[in-house]
């Protein structure tokens, strides 16, 4: 399989992704930890070799199985609202390419990720790329679900698009903890940063638009 050979990643690709920084910089991400982060994970490695130039362009791209990678603009702005510190505990929903649990990684976060499609959960299975990161744990399951057996944690992002906010997503949120959801319809989203204060009050603020492959209910064979 195509995906579990290890891929060149030479001069050209990089100076492909310095570039990325620097569009995402004009875009207005400070956060040089998230911009680093994207400057050292070769992005082509997640897309067929056929896209290697696209791969580096400031746009999402469809996968396998009919989903997306996220737009880079989209994950350094997720990543830098999330905050991820090193060693925390973050849970994402919605695996896809895992180009965004890469990233997470990259910033020194335990990643426990979910995919809810078997085909494209043993896909990233074959990835010879995640070897480099022995703190991202994949699990086949349903994201409305969470992982109980592993809350609390530190970081909730969900990179689908939402109807609402999934309640077992707050509840497996540490106080003192934030979970970055966009919620809305097939139309659009809105960017949702939820705040759980020490005393486990919930706050919500609203951010920017957003439009993500849906987050659908129940896992897939
Ligand atoms: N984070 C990904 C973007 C993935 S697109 C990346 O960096 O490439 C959204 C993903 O969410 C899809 O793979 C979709 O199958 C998955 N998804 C949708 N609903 C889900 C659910 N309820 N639980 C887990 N994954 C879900």
């Amino acid at each position: 399989m195509l995906h579990s050979k290890p891929r060149e990643d030479n001069y050209l690709h990089k100076g492909l992704r310095r570039q990325l920084v620097q569009t995402l910089r004009e875009k207005g991400i400070s956060d040089e930890r998230v911009l680093a982060a994207i400057e050292a994970i070769p992005r082509h490695f997640f897309l067929d070799p056929a896209f290697e130039r696209i791969a580096y362009e400031d746009r999402a791209f469809p996968i396998n199985a009919g989903q997306t990678i996220s737009q880079p603009y989209t994950v350094a702005y997720m990543s830098q609202l999330l905050d991820v510190k090193k060693y925390e505990k973050v849970l994402e929903i919605g695996t896809g390419s895992a180009y965004q649990a890469c990233v997470l990684a990259e910033l020194g976060a335990m990643v426990y990720t979910i995919e809810r499609q078997k085909a494209l959960y043993d896909f990233v299975g074959d990835f010879f790329f995640l070897k480099h990161y022995p703190n991202i744990k994949r699990f086949y399951g349903d994201g409305y679900i969470g992982l109980q057996s592993f809350a609390p944690f530190d970081k909730v992002i969900v990179t689908a698009a939402a109807p609402y906010v999934p309640p077992k997503l707050i509840e497996q949120l540490k106080p003192g903890g934030i979970a970055v959801i966009p919620v809305g319809d097939e139309n659009g989203q809105k960017m949702l940063r939820i705040s759980k204060d020490k005393e486990g009050n919930v706050t919500e603020e609203e951010l920017g638009d957003f439009v993500f492959v849906p987050m659908l209910e129940g896992k897939n064979k």
